[in-house]
């Protein structure tokens, strides 16, 4: 099902079926964006290949490419389990803040599947680029902030063709 690859005694690497992933598929969507996933609550790699699925339903956005899956330590509140994070590159038709509004609509349905109220978040998703866009608004920070200084987006990067 998964093989594991362990980096250093902190970092280890992760493939599953989705994961990584590329298609030679073209899409006609208009823009091209790069979103972090991310958790470490419950079976978070079985929750990412949920997504893979849910997204490759969906008409409105086209799957170009995956990472492997980064297992890799809490930074900030370091009391909690490691975090599985990987990157989706997708194409779409929306806008910036509509796709945020999207993926904050997601986040929310995978937060109820075989969770309770009130639970802590199960999925994080992050949009870390959009096209070339530089925003700067009260809900939006495109490029997202310190993508540049996070193991847990630079390692999965590194593997990105497209
Ligand atoms: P968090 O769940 O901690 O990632 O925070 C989500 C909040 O961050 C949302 O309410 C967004 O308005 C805000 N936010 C700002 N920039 C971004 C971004 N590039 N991607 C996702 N959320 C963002």
């Amino acid at each position: 099902m998964y093989t594991k690859r362990i980096l250093n005694e902190k970092l280890s690497v992760f493939h599953s079926l989705h994961f990584p992933y590329l298609t030679s598929k073209v899409s006609s969507h208009r823009h091209k964006t790069v979103i972090g996933i991310g958790g470490n609550i419950g079976d978070v790699k079985r929750r990412f290949e949920h997504l893979f699925f849910r997204l490759q339903k969906d008409k409105r956005v086209d799957i170009i490419e995956s990472s492997l899956i980064l297992k890799n330590p809490p930074f900030g509140y370091e009391e909690q389990d490691d975090f599985f994070n990987s990157i989706i590159v997708l194409k779409t038709s929306m806008q910036a803040k509509p796709f945020l509004a999207y993926l904050m609509r997601l986040e929310k349905k995978f937060a109820r599947v075989r969770s309770f109220a009130n639970a802590p978040r199960t999925l994080d998703l992050d949009i870390i680029f959009f096209d070339n866009r530089v925003i700067n608004t009260e809900k939006l920070t495109i490029p997202h902030p310190a993508w540049h200084q996070r193991e847990s987006v630079l390692i999965p990067l590194w593997g990105i063709q497209s």
